[in-house]
């Protein structure tokens, strides 16, 4: 269902297309989605040809729907002897690169309107699909037009005028030729006026930025006299795409703000009651870095408003997230509180109760001997958990015992109860996506603070996007005293080099250290050509990315192999090794976790299960096997764990990636550096951008049709300013109601296109 405008004037962009361009185009039009006459105006070129450059048809791919701008070379008919009847054949350039056009007919005389208008010199737009006959590329049948055929122009300066413009280029399909298009995107256009046009953008802002009108915009870009004139149109229905989505993302804040929650600030300097934060901080084994007490202030205002914190904790690996994270939670608990710390994995579950257990010693041993007298619990709920264990978390949590309540994403299912829930932080998770936070809003009575954490640095336009609805902290530094990475790449055929890594990782053993060793699958059952087929929830973070057709490629290492090889390779021989892996139960994973964390084991071999947030300081050598196949934030985040203390590490990557392949590139770029900030900006770069903004990362991101989030960084900051005012100001939108209605409209054809998917 469309949200019916209440400008009664935009009703002009609500009209059927059959009704203004008859049943034979509509339906063809309908094959691209668009159905009214405000759709087919949205539907802008992709690109522009001038008539003075041709297309370069070097390019042209076998099989792909192509329209090119070229110059007739020659064409000629002839009747053919064999199969009777006639053929026109016709060259036509680019200048360089030539392409065939052919013609079936009849008779030779069914073939002299096309010769007629296939005048050699004359330039003309063609549309077809490439095939290929006898080695040549050739469109057949192919349809055009000819620059200037039809312009019944009298005088001649008009008509150079009119043969000189740039010619739009729609995404079209087999189903309609572009300039079809672009003639039914004119007869739609050119009756409009001002007023017929709803612009979404306030008068003020466009004069301000120096945008033309709606109508100027959209003629621009349909009809320009030149590309500049096409490109300033755009960057207006840009600027107005990012308005539109940062006003309803600004409103989402302005909402969320606006809900109630407890406040929970921190206990005032005298206050002569116990602090579990105060006495933490006393006891904490190191100072905080500046970042982590600038971004700990910032939360610790927001947890004192009585509306729900939404905030968005970025930093990069290993810059400390957990203790700001705890910090939070016990300024929560002294207040009043319980804390709820999600994890993606029960691995980083576990870890986690584990880490704040110890670094609160006996701050958590609440109604325990040698407990501090106020101190809390911290409760673990995971599947590892026996029966009367999980009852008595379940208790603990509902009668508020437990301070801390540690679990996966599954402790917000509703089977748990809490006495006063105030702050979920959800960590490691850039897939917590607008609809669960909605969720978590809506779910309880009275909203509780929201503290979110990646490790995945998300460049801003990213975040301001995806993250719109959050204010965003960033750690950028990490904690003094951190050794250096050292990243190298190792070519899976060099037997010597592989010789030589196991022996650095025996070195480092010998030295008290411990060493990852990490593969794409658990085993060969897994399937050779598809990582993640058969991973359980755990290890199902692996986004392999490959070039190669998955035929040429060799089987994927797989955990149980490596583990098995590894017995076999003399200078390992005595290290203690164990494996880790998604199909392990939950039990055999803790205990595995923990000798590994202990040192009772020192060589792990594991799948990507502990691709983010685990933390075992004494870990100094990774090993990635088929590094190639993986993506540059995965290596990043596998990277992260190690060098998460004073002892230098290495990173070694294991690729059969060829020389000069993207892959091997990506390779080499993360081998010079480990600045999850500059890698992330790289990865977006080599990555489309629907996978950028991806399916999971829902809701308001999708269906931009010009933004593109890294191009357009400035647009999208300067309309997330631009739309923070107008919701200040003007909440409801009532004073802009033009406004209001193209995020309407958004939201409307975001659930369509979402019923459509479905
Ligand atoms: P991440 O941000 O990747 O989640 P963690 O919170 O796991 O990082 O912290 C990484 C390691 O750094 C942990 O071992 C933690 O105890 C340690 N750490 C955190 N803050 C500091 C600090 N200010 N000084 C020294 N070490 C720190
Ligand atoms: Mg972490």
């Amino acid at each position: 269902m469309r949200a019916v405008a209440s400008d009664p004037q935009s009703g002009r962009l609500l009209e059927p297309l059959a009704r203004v361009l008859g049943t034979r185009t509509a339906n063809a039009l309908a094959k691209l989605g668009l159905e009214t006459t405000g759709d087919l105006l949205r539907h802008y070129p992709r690109r522009y040809a001038e008539p003075g450059t041709l297309t370069d048809m070097s390019e042209l791919v076998l099989g792909e729907h192509v329209t090119v701008m070229a110059r007739v070379e020659r064409a000629t008919v002839r009747r053919m002897h064999s199969r009777g009847g006639a053929m026109l054949q016709a060259v036509v350039t680019d200048g360089h690169a030539r392409l065939d056009l052919t013609y079936f007919g009849k008779s030779t005389g069914a073939l002299r309107t096309h010769e007629s208008r296939l005048v050699p010199g004359r330039v003309g737009l063609f549309t077809g699909t490439v095939g290929a006959y006898r080695g040549a590329r050739q469109l057949t049948h192919p349809d055009y037009v000819i620059v200037g055929e039809n312009d019944d122009v009298e005088d001649e300066a008009a008509a150079l005028v009119e043969i000189s413009r740039p010619v739009p280029i729609y995404p079209a399909s087999a189903a309609i030729a572009t300039w079809r298009i672009q003639r039914a995107v004119r007869t739609i256009l050119d009756p409009l006026t001002q007023e017929d046009l709803p612009d979404p953008i306030p008068a003020d802002l466009r004069e301000r930025h120096g945008y033309g009108t709606l109508l100027e915009a959209l003629r621009d870009v349909h009809e320009p006299f030149s590309v500049e004139q096409a490109h300033r149109g755009l960057a207006r229905l840009r600027y107005e795409e990012a308005l539109v989505l940062q006003t309803e993302l600004a409103r989402r804040r302005a909402q969320a703000a606006a809900l109630d929650a407890v406040a929970r600030p921190r206990r005032a300097l005298g206050d002569e009651r116990p602090s579990l934060l105060a006495d933490f901080d006393a006891r904490l084994p190191f100072t905080l870095t500046a970042g982590q007490r600038e971004v700990g202030e910032q939360i610790s205002v927001d947890l004192a408003r009585p509306h729900p914190m939404q905030r968005l904790l970025q930093g990069d690996v290993g810059s400390g997230k957990t203790i700001v994270a705890l910090r939070a939670m016990l300024q929560v608990v002294d207040a009043g509180g319980q804390a709820a710390l999600l994890a993606p994995t029960e691995v980083l579950a576990a870890q986690h109760a584990r880490t704040l257990r110890s670094l609160l010693g006996d701050l958590a041993e609440a109604g325990l001997l040698g407990g501090a007298e106020h101190g809390t619990r911290v409760a673990l709920l995971t599947g590892s958990l026996t029966a009367p264990e999980r009852k008595q978390t379940l208790l603990d949590a509902a009668s508020g015992a437990a301070g801390i309540v540690v679990g996966t994403h599954a402790l917000l299912g509703d089977r748990v109860q809490f006495a006063e829930l105030g702050l979920v932080v959800v960590d490691e998770q850039h897939r917590f996506g607008v609809e669960q936070r909605d969720a978590l809003r809506s779910r309880a009575r009275v909203s509780p603070h929201l503290l979110v954490m990646t490790a995945t640095p998300i460049p801003r336009t990213v975040a301001m996007t995806v993250f719109g609805d959050l204010e965003t902290s960033v750690l950028t530094e990490l904690p003094a005293g951190r050794a250096a990475i050292t990243t190298h790449v190792v070519p899976a055929d060099k037997p010597k080099w592989i010789a030589r890594t196991w022996e650095l990782v025996r070195e480092e053993i010998d030295r008290g250290h411990r060493v990852y060793v990490v593969c794409p699958r658990i085993d060969a059952s897994d399937g050779a050509g598809s990582p993640a087929s058969s991973e359980t929830s755990d290890d199902g973070f692996l986004t392999e990315i490959s070039e190669e057709p998955a035929s040429d490629r060799p089987p994927l290492r797989a955990v149980t192999e490596v583990f098995d090889e590894l017995r076999e390779v003399p200078v390992l021989a005595g290290v203690p090794a164990a494996m880790l892996h998604g199909r392990m139960s939950p039990a055999d994973k803790d205990r595995v976790m923990a000798d590994f964390a202990s040192g009772a084991v020192k060589l792990l071999v594991s799948t990507t299960v502990i691709e983010v947030g685990v933390d075992v300081p004494e870990a100094t050598v990774m090993v990635i096997c088929d590094a190639d196949r993986f993506g540059i934030s995965q290596l990043h985040q596998l990277r992260g764990r190690v060098g998460r203390s004073d002892r230098a590490s290495l990173c070694m990557l294991i690729s059969s990636a060829a020389q000069d392949s993207p892959a091997a590139e990506r390779l080499a770029r993360l081998a010079q550096t480990t600045d999850g900030f500059e890698l992330a900006q790289l990865d977006l770069e080599t990555r489309r951008e629907g996978d950028v903004l991806g399916a999971a990362q829902s809701g308001a991101a999708s269906s931009l049709r010009l933004l593109r989030v890294v191009r357009d960084a400035k647009v999208i900051a300067r309309a997330r300013a631009d739309a923070e005012q107008i919701i200040a100001a003007d909440p409801d939108l009532a004073d802009h109601p033009k406004l209001r209605d193209a995020v309407a409209q958004r939201l409307s054809d975001q659930s369509r296109e979402f019923i459509d998917r479905a």
